[in-house]
């Protein structure tokens, strides 16, 4: 696969993030895709629909298309998703043995991909990172936002 092809499949994750955004969650996509570049999967994080911690938009993409494929082995596959994984994530990649994994923006704070995937997948990062950390900046941005409207509301009693 060459860069032009991580750009569009990233841009495909992308527009699952902004599935995300729509419904409230912290936008991140995820886009699994065969040897052969076909989509088998794509899905956003649902931690706030699904109630759930673990229901990030990897782990939702992995049990799609391991649905999907009648098979728990994604060895063939290469996972695309807009923010570096975090620890669980990594796990649930390794055990699909997912054979590569391409991802958006890095993550300082939970992202653990290189210290865990590096030297046993194939692992690229910052494929349209730019675009994929706006989309979270701006997700955050307006949940500040609401809680000082929020604030505000109390402090005038309404
Ligand atoms: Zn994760």
């Amino acid at each position: 696969m060459n860069k032009l092809d991580d750009k569009y499949f990233m841009d495909l994750a992308l527009k699952e993030a902004e599935k995300a955004l729509n419904n409230d969650e912290v936008p991140v996509g995820a886009v699994i895709t065969s040897i052969g570049g076909n989509v088998i999967s794509s899905a956003f994080n649902t931690v706030e629909s699904d109630i759930s911690c673990i229901m990030h938009a990897e782990i939702n993409a992995i049990l799609a298309a391991q649905k999907k494929l009648h098979n728990w082995r994604l060895d063939e596959c290469s996972l695309y998703v807009t923010l570096e994984p975090c620890i669980m994530c990594c796990g649930a990649i390794l055990l699909s043995r997912i054979g590569r994994v391409v991802y958006g923006a890095a993550d300082p704070k939970g992202g653990v991909s290189s210290s865990i995937l590096s030297g046993k997948i194939e692992l690229t990062g910052g494929i349209m990172d730019e675009e994929s950390s706006m989309l979270l900046k701006s997700f955050f941005k307006s949940k500040r936002e609401n809680i000082r409207y929020n604030k505000s509301a109390d402090e005038d009693g309404s």
